[in-house]
């Protein structure tokens, strides 16, 4: 049996609720036995041996001022690490478990993104959800109600993105909703006390914490329609309680959101659209494009506003006149990144003051950041601003208490402050009486001892004596060996050196106990001073916290501005309409990269001008996928607040933004399977309303081709409302199917446009222009003709092409059937299907299919992949070497199959 410090750690882990224990001992945090295996596999620590009771144990530790990285790295791996911390009680050393540190309530202070914790519960057709971000305090809860609850509490998660979720007692077996959550958001399942989930305790719990307030955004519900919400608000700040890691006081509010008031956007559409990290993870994605923010808490901000857009025209109008006077004005926009770039974080330094993690350094940067209030003022008070709802946002700080705790902090802090808390130097002089004292008694000692050395040599009138102090003789006089017997009878000698000798004073020896004693008391009443001080701060935390939110959407609206400006973006005019109008729009993200160019976008839903569903046909690579994402990119960013890319635009504002990029494109990147698409699909039709924006690219292209035709088709029939009575979305949908232009002359709303190519001296140019009516259908053919296809093939393909067009039977080359009859083949552009010769559902052969350019007949979609972007790549374009790597990755595509 372990016994001694072995045997402690082993108790304390059995009543820790924990994967792992970190046990100070002195200035380490040891781990023994298998956590020590554990943490050093985990972080490559050396594992040492220690005895104990007669058996060896494993032993691995990390300084104490180390810790922080290591337990986040253990919480990023999903381990759950208890830290029993070492007191010290009149002597006796005692430890304990203070904290579980989880990934959801971990404080790192050289994190800046976000770090949620989130609660899911449900009741029938109602999930309750809570968001909790205990390094800054952001505390946000809502409910989602109706069949597709479970679907729509995704899609919040996913927003969020929270790296722990707590699921209530009846989600816990859901195998379904948990692994979809997980297969969307990398999070830590923890199954937390069902109690803390109950209504009645939730309740409670928040009540405890924020009064009155919990009622007055509608948490205070133990079973009405928030009741879901409050379960799950309750539960969150219990676990964060329990967890103990000591910031519950700087959750200093709690609000409430209505996701009817965002703009659905789905877990796909996020990240189709490639809205805060790309699909292939290189290349940038919206976020990084558009961000200039210059603190952290401006860039959480900006990500938060791109992932939620509004569907709340009189907050968008207020963020747009922001911006609009911002990019106005140039001197005061550089004024104010200038600025800002001297702001922490302090929505971070809130919850640090009030877990005592912060530092002197933290409360000077509290301090700067503060006095920079009246400057940003000043700033902000020119013609163009003043009025405008820019300077409107640090209109809800209160002055006076900033200005206050401002001069508290300036009184208080010394200006170089020491990185740690109890050796003093922290406080400056003329704050505490008390402690002026001690420190000018303290350093009048010193004084007393720097000046002994003068005064004894006058004293003795010995030449070569000195004052000096080391660790084991302390202070000690020293004198060169050739006067050492001149010393007078007052002189105590303590040790003899090669040259010289030490000698100590009685008065020297009183001197020292007094500069000891000082020394301490001067440390201990400093760091005691310092802790008042830093819980003055905690108690602003709210205080901190506004101030840090306006600075941070100060940012953010400097950043949209400056892009804005940078990039000749125009305002969009907001309207209730379904109109979509947009001249010379571009894609946000391409336009940095490439000689972009812009393209229209007209959608409408007058009756007698409809065009509500636009066919988008072109070639491979000429920039359908691009236009159609620009598109949605541009409605997205109207719906933030922001200036769009385009010359001019209006907006008619959408509830959601659905994408479905066809499995093939997907296919390529290794993420998905035709059956994913196909219940995308299904959700996007089921959930699309007429204010919805939908956009298709290349759906159904995953399958044979002429499944693909048919579910695209009938896709296409529901969602422009050939076969319903209800109103439908705004879609646009990219096909290299050109059948499908065939439905602009048959269902009223849709119309056809397509990206122009041109031949000229044999070479293929993409105009990259988008213009009305369907692509030429020959096009594919003549690409096959330049490319050397057999002129028979070419001249027989223009042939079947005009029958297809025609509606004609097209008779099958050398096939005769039994009867002597030829078999015949017609595609109807009324059904989508083809027909003839017996056969409905399929082509006689591969050659009527090829007619349009030879590329559709059924290869298996990755042999497709490849062959796709052999076609996409410009030999003159692309350096050898990357030439080199894409044919060996084609190859081994290839040979995957
Ligand atoms: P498609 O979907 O038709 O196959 P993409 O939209 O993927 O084509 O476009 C292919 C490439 O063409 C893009 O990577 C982009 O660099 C370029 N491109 C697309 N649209 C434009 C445009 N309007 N101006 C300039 N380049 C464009
Ligand atoms: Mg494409």
């Amino acid at each position: 049996m372990a016994d001694g410090i072995v045997g402690e750690f082993f108790d304390l882990k059995q009543g820790a609720e924990a994967d792992l224990l970190a046990m100070q001992m002195g200035d380490f945090y040891e781990f023994f036995g298998d956590d020590a295996e554990t943490v050093g596999a985990e972080l490559d620590l050396k594992v040492s041996k220690r005895s104990s009771g007669g058996e060896n144990y494993s032993m691995a530790g990390v300084p104490v001022d180390d810790l922080t990285p290591y337990l986040k790295a253990l919480v990023e791996r999903g381990y759950r690490v208890a830290v029993a911390d070492q007191f010290e009680d009149g002597g006796d050393i005692e430890r304990r478990v203070a904290r579980v540190v989880t990934p959801g309530t971990l404080v790192d202070p050289t994190d800046t993104d976000a770090r949620y914790l989130a609660t899911v519960v449900r009741e029938g057709d109602r999930v309750g959800l809570a968001f909790l971000d205990v390094t800054t305090g952001q505390f946000r809860a809502t409910a989602v109600t109706g069949p597709d609850a479970r679907e729509r509490a995704l899609t919040e998660l996913y927003r969020f993105a929270p790296t722990e979720l707590l699921p209530g007692p009846e989600l816990r077996n859901d195998d379904a909703f948990l692994t979809r959550a997980r297969e969307r958001v990398d999070t830590t399942l923890t199954l937390h006390d069902a109690e803390a989930f109950a209504p009645g305790r939730a309740r409670h719990t928040l009540r405890e914490q924020f009064g009155a307030a919990a009622e007055s955004v509608g948490l205070d519900d133990a079973s009405g329609a928030d009741a879901v919400a409050t379960r799950a608000a309750g539960a969150a700040l219990a676990y964060v309680d329990e967890t103990g890691v000591g910031v519950l006081a700087s959750v200093t509010r709690i609000g409430t959101y209505d996701p009817d008031e965002q703009v659905t956007l789905d877990a796909t559409t996020q990240r189709n659209l490639e809205l805060v990290e790309t699909m292939t993870g290189a290349g940038q994605s919206l976020l990084d494009t558009v961000d200039h923010t210059e603190t952290a808490a401006g860039g959480r901000l900006l990500k938060e506003w791109l992932t939620r857009p509004l569907q709340r025209r009189g907050e968008l109008a207020r963020r747009q006149s922001g911006v609009a006077a911002l990019a106005a004005d140039a001197m005061a926009r550089e004024r104010l990144h200038e600025l800002l770039s001297g702001a922490s974080d302090l929505e971070r330094l809130a919850s640090r003051s009030v877990s005592g993690s912060a530092d002197a350094g933290a409360l000077l940067r509290v301090r700067d950041t503060l006095a920079l209030l009246p400057e940003l003022d000043a700033a902000l008070d020119t013609e163009r601003l003043r009025e405008s709802p820019a300077a409107g946002v640090l209109e809800s700080v209160d002055r006076e208490a900033a200005a206050d705790l401002r001069e508290t902090l300036a009184e208080a802090l010394a200006e170089d402050p020491p990185n740690t808390v109890t050796q003093g130097g922290l406080l400056c002089r003329g704050f505490d009486d008390e402690l002026d004292e001690l420190v000018e008694r303290h350093e009048s000692a010193l004084e007393w001892v720097e000046t002994l050395a003068e005064r004894e040599k006058r004293e003795t009138g010995l030449s070569r004596l000195s004052v000096d102090r080391n660790k084991t003789d302390g202070y000690y006089v020293q004198v060169g060996k050739s006067q050492a017997d001149d010393v007078p009878e007052r002189y105590e000698a303590i040790k003899t050196l090669k040259n010289s000798e030490r000698f100590v004073t009685p008065e020297l020896r009183e001197k020292e106990r007094e500069i000891l004693r000082l020394e301490e008391a001067r440390g201990e009443l400093e760091y005691e001073l310092f802790r008042e001080l830093r819980e003055r701060v905690a108690e602003r935390a709210d205080l901190l916290q506004s101030v840090g939110r306006a600075v941070a959407e100060l940012d953010t609206l400097a950043s949209l501005a400056t892009h804005a400006v940078r990039n000749d973006w125009t305002r969009p005019e907001l309207t209730d309409s379904d109109d979509l109008d947009v001249t010379a729009g571009r894609h946000p993200v391409v336009e940095q990269d490439v000689e972009f160019v812009p393209n229209d976008l007209r959608m409408c839903t007058d009756t007698d001008d409809e065009r509500r569903f636009l066919v988008v046909t072109g070639p491979n690579m000429s920039g359908k996928s691009t236009y159609m994402r620009q598109s949605a990119l541009i409605v997205l960013l109207a719906q933030v607040g922001s200036f769009v890319p385009a010359d001019r635009a209006t907006v008619g504002l959408v509830d959601g933004i659905y994408t479905r990029v066809g499995a093939l494109d997907e296919l390529a990147q290794g993420r998905s399977t035709f059956m994913v698409e196909m219940q995308e699909l299904s959700n996007i039709l089921h959930s699309a309303t007429e204010d919805s924006l939908v956009i298709l690219d290349e759906v159904g292209r995953g399958t044979a081709t002429y499944d693909g035709i048919s579910i695209a088709w009938a896709a296409t029939e529901y969602l422009s409302s050939a076969q319903s009575n209800v109103a439908s979305p705004k879609v646009l949908f990219a096909t290299h199917y050109h059948e499908l232009t065939g439905l602009a002359e048959h269902i009223d709303g849709v119309e056809n446009v397509h990206v122009a190519a041109e031949e000229r001296d044999g070479d293929v140019t993409f105009l990259r222009s988008v213009v009305d009516g369907a692509t030429d259908r020959s096009y594919g053919i003549h690409v096959a003709e330049l490319a050397g296809v057999p002129d028979p093939v070419v001249s027989r393909a223009r042939e079947v092409l005009r029958r297809l067009r025609e509606d004609e039977a097209i008779d099958v080359l050398g096939s005769e059937r039994e009867g002597g009859e030829t078999q015949q083949v017609v595609f109807d552009l009324g059904t989508g299907q083809f027909s003839g010769g017996g056969r409905r559902d399929a082509p006689p052969d591969g050659r009527a299919a090829t007619a349009d350019g030879g590329k559709d007949d059924a290869l298996d979609p990755a042999t497709e992949s490849v062959l796709d972007e052999l076609r996409g790549t410009d030999v003159n374009e692309t350096p050898p070497v990357e030439l080199l790597a894409k044919v060996q990755e084609w190859q081994s595509r290839l040979e995957e199959e």
